[in-house]
């Protein structure tokens, strides 16, 4: 069967599933099983990062999965207490290792404002992606000044970034500042961690498509061009939250999400988290 997730081209050429498998917040031991499931259920694409101590369980999952490596995209991350060239290089490594190979897009997974050295991160990014350690290298967590600062001051224009979005954060400023540069959007936590679901409004459309509140959420993303990866542990909400190019949202119903923007975030913002594992958040 052909698979129904449409392919996003990036920026070099490189081809990602628009919809993947998240794995933040699933423990390790549980990792491997729940990324078996995922490939089962259809994902094709697993976004993972150095931060959630699961990229070693990515790999055997996807070792033990029948799979050939190239039907499979994985994304991780570079820690934030690896901006430093030296640690990125000794960190990349390290993500390598891991999952078995090189990977197929490698993030900097947030740009640490306050330590101020993303722009030299960046280079270090790039000759990560000169030596063949990753297809694609692209961004997290940026905001529009950081951005302009690597496209000002470095050579790779970033193939993604991957930022918090959903119907109640739309992000449209960034999102199309991102469209502008051909910067791919990512968006992190699409169903807000749950938040939405309780929503009236994406609740009825829920009832006007026969399609659960998740579905709408998720819809709503590819319709308007996002990747995704929502993360789930229990196999029959993978299958449901992959099961969105069967039905279509209306103009109307659209523009009913849109109006949900109240620009709250449930993560931290970008501007002032520079937050370092192992030291006090
Ligand atoms: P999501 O918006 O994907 O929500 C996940 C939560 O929703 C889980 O509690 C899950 O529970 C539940 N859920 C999933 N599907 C359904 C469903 N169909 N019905 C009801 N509940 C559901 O949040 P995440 O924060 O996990 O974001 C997704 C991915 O984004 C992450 O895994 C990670 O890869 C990435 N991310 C990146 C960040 C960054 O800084 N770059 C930050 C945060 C996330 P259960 O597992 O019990 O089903």
């Amino acid at each position: 069967m052909t698979s129904p997730i449409p392919q996003i081209t990036l920026n070099n050429g490189v081809t990602i599933p628009q919809v993947g498998f998240g794995v933040f917040q699933i423990p390790p031991e549980e990792t491997t099983d729940a990324v078996l499931a995922a490939l089962e259920a259809g994902y094709r694409h697993i976004d993972t990062a150095q931060m959630y101590g699961n990229e070693k369980q990515v790999g055997e999952a996807i070792a033990q999965s029948g799979l050939d490596r190239s039907e499979i995209f994985v994304t991780s991350k570079l820690n934030n207490d690896s901006h430093d060239p030296a640690a990125a290089k000794a960190a990349t490594a390290r993500s390598v290792e891991a999952l078995n190979g090189p990977m197929d897009l490698y993030l900097v997974h947030w740009p640490m404002p306050a330590v101020g050295d993303y722009v030299d991160t960046w280079r270090a990014m790039e000759e990560a992606l000169a030596d063949e350690q990753t297809r694609a290298i692209g961004v997290s967590n940026f905001q529009i000044a950081h951005l302009e600062r690597l496209l000002d001051e470095t050579d790779v224009v970033p193939a993604v970034n991957q930022i918090e979005v959903h119907p109640y954060l739309a992000q449209e400023p960034l999102r199309a500042f991102g469209a502008q540069n051909a910067i791919a959007t990512e968006a992190w936590s699409p169903i807000a961690r749950g938040a939405v679901l309780d929503d009236p409004v994406l609740q009825q459309i829920a009832g006007e498509t026969g399609r659960t509140v998740a579905q709408v959420a998720l819809r709503w993303h590819v319709q308007r061009g996002d990747i995704v990866f929502p993360k789930s542990t229990h196999p029959q909400r993978m299958a449901e939250n992959l099961a969105l190019f069967d039905f279509a949202l209306s103009d109307d119903q659209m523009s009913r999400i849109n109006g949900l923007n109240t620009g709250e975030r449930i993560g931290p913002n970008p501007d002032d988290f520079n937050w370092i594992p192992g030291t006090p958040r």
